[in-house]
């Protein structure tokens, strides 16, 4: 009866983990891939856009708006739209929802991608502020870098550590608690494509790869959530084949996004990552 129960709770309420890579572009992700896996691997695959329609090229702040908010905006707004109004993030409506809520990132934990989670202000680089929204949004988690004082729930990366260790603590702490939400960020990507720094990207893309063949193998083993694998905006105008660069900015290049769920609708040129995971929590 119980197990009845919680497999229609989960139906209804599905338990997820969203991971965003931070300048994770189409290129960057193959660089990752081995004989076509892990992509022959998930049902659903489609591309965001989420370019800014006010000047163009997005930053972390509009582009997790789009997806986590679903509203396109201007750059450095974040959870907040054009005209000032706030629009709910996924997180905030999963808590109101029940669901355990974490946010888990390898930087820090007041930056736009994972700020995108708690957050409605106009400007980004208002830390402070930031943190006063984390302490307020109740969530049950968060892991990452931080400078300014987080009492509540803050557990601090060691930088000495494999990431990896994280991302497994935090899975651990939810396996029992259904429905979860986890956002899971990579968010060094983007910082070395800034720098076009090859050799450190190669780190991050192993990093980024050991993380993802774990949540595939954690998800074969559970199959008891959804799995999205996306980015936020693409950087640099990397090309794999030479591992060259275009730029030192972001692109407005669409991003891919896979999920362990089939997608009902191809998503392009819509903020429809929050649609389609708000109909999944919604129980739609
Ligand atoms: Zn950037």
């Amino acid at each position: 009866m119980f197990l009845i129960l919680s497999l229609l709770f989960s139906a209804i309420n599905p338990s997820i983990i969203l991971l965003i890579g931070d300048g994770f572009g189409m290129e960057q992700m193959k660089a990752i891939e081995e004989k076509g896996y892990p992509w022959t691997f998930f049902e659903g695959f489609s591309v965001l856009d989420t370019r800014n329609p006010y000047c163009g090229v997005p930053d972390s702040a509009s582009s997790i708006t789009a997806i986590l908010s679903g509203v396109f905006t201007l750059n450095g707004y974040i959870g907040i739209a054009i005209n000032g109004k706030e629009y709910k993030t996924v997180g905030e409506i999963a808590k109101e929802k029940g669901y355990f809520v974490g946010v888990v990132t390898d930087v820090e934990i007041y930056n736009a991608t994972t700020a995108g989670m708690f957050s409605h202000l106009k400007n980004r680089n208002d830390y402070e502020k930031i943190i006063d929204f984390l302490k307020k949004s109740n969530f049950d988690l968060f892991i990452g870098q931080s400078n300014l004082n987080i009492e509540k729930n803050f557990i601090k990366i060691d930088e000495e550590k494999d990431y990896l260790d994280y991302v497994k603590f935090a899975l651990n702490k939810f396996k029992n608690k259904k429905p979860f939400f986890l956002l899971i960020e990579l968010g060094r990507i983007d910082w070395v494509c800034h720098e076009n720094d090859k050799e450190n990207l190669k780190k991050e893309l192993n990093k980024a790869k050991k993380v993802i063949e774990f949540l595939i193998d954690y998800y074969l083993k559970n199959r008891d959530f959804i799995l999205y694998i996306t980015a936020d905006h693409e950087t640099g105008g990397f090309n794999l084949k030479d591992f060259s660069f275009k730029t030192k900015t972001h692109t407005t290049e669409p991003v891919p996004i896979f999920s362990t769920d089939k997608f009902e609708e191809f998503l392009i040129n819509q903020p429809h990552l929050n649609r389609e995971i708000l109909k999944k929590i919604r129980g739609e």
